[in-house]
């Protein structure tokens, strides 16, 4: 049985996800121990609970140490079935994580699967729905297959209560050869609030505007009347030719909405001063994507702890080969498998 020390390398419920996302794909039983053991609250958080026990209904998987808190766990799948799944993290731990943990194994079913997913839709630390719907799901589907996600309610922290369906037509995946970013051809900053002042949205607007020089065509506020509780998300979208980018800022109590402008747009600028079409969040995700396809190929930021973490992660389940070159001091190349030069 493989043996995964859980701590490892970034040593956070990454680690988790990715295991049980290969374990699925690829049929391998694994055992995990020191689960997120270095984190304030150690063990299994009902979000990381959540996406064991959606990997185990698709898959009817046998579990041993599935509760809260829990730092071990042994996972061995079965065959993975595809259905009408419904999966509700219960708090407002991130929906879109408990998603991308399934999703490889639907990707590669016998047939379609809808998903109904209940959390938090707009994280701190997690894929933001924005960005699943206009940054990775479009690179799933340039890949082969066909996935639609639609939001019914946004979940902010800390209320959860977001919503949202993802309906899947598997196919094979497709190596996919990401090198150019192309030229920037739409960007689009939108101010998210829900039980939030709309002063709060404006403010962050302007200062996106004083930074990164969009104009107010380019600015836009978006107001949610049904979550379940307060949130302030600032996105901004880079859509170029080859590739289109999420990043996200979180409104936060006590901290001005001009920093969190400021924060957000300084990624921007790092992102577009690279020149490079794969950002640092959408870096360890394609990964697995070009793990899972065999073959692929992209340009990026500097590699940082999620991205060798998932390296080390891949190599228990996959036997793929991974050449990753420090190209200069902004941008990384990545090759993966039997990639012609
Ligand atoms: P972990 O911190 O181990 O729970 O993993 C978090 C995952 O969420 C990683 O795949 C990150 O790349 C991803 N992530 C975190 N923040 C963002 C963001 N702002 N946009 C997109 N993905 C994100």
């Amino acid at each position: 049985m493989i043996r995964i020390d859980g701590s490892s390398g970034e040593g956070g419920g990454q680690v988790l996800r990715t295991a049980l996302a290969l374990a699925l794909v690829t049929g391998t039983p694994f055992q995990m121990v020191k689960i997120r053991a270095g984190r304030s609250k150690p063990g299994l958080l009902r979000q990381h609970l959540t996406a064991v026990k959606a990997a185990a209904a698709v898959s009817g998987a046998e579990l041993e140490g599935s509760h809260l808190n829990s730092q071990e766990l042994t996972f061995r799948p079965g065959r993975v079935t595809p259905g009408d799944y419904h999966f509700a993290v219960g708090t407002a731990g991130s929906a879109t994580l408990v998603l991308q943990t399934v999703l490889p194994a639907l990707l590669d079913a016998s047939a379609p699967s809808t998903l109904k997913l209940e959390g938090g839709t707009h994280n701190p630390a997690a894929p933001p729905f924005d960005f699943l719907v206009k940054s990775y799901l479009p690179l799933v589907r340039r890949m082969g297959p066909g996935v639609e996600a639609t939001l019914e309610r946004p979940g902010f922290f800390p209320a959860g209560g977001g919503r949202f369906r993802v309906n899947v037509r598997p196919a094979p995946l497709q190596p996919l050869h990401l090198m150019e970013r192309g030229a920037v051809v739409r960007r689009q900053a939108t101010a998210m609030i829900s039980q939030v002042p709309f002063n709060v949205a404006k403010r962050e607007l302007e200062m996106v505007g004083r930074v990164l020089d969009w104009g107010e065509e380019e600015r836009r506020v978006e107001e949610f009347k049904h979550s379940s509780g307060p949130g302030n998300v600032l996105s901004l979208e880079v859509e170029s030719e080859h590739v289109t980018e999420v990043f996200t800022g979180f409104g936060e109590r006590g901290v001005p909405a001009e920093s969190i402008a400021v924060e957000v747009a300084k990624e921007v600028q790092v992102y577009l001063h690279a020149g490079v079409p794969v950002g640092p969040h959408l870096c360890d995700q394609l990964l697995l994507l070009l793990a899972l396809a065999r073959e692929g190929s992209f340009r990026t930021v500097p590699f940082e702890g999620h991205a060798h973490t998932q390296l080390k992660t891949f190599a228990h389940f996959l036997d793929v080969r991974f050449d990753v070159k420090e190209v200069s001091s902004l941008v990384t190349e990545v090759r993966v498998g039997r990639v012609s030069t």
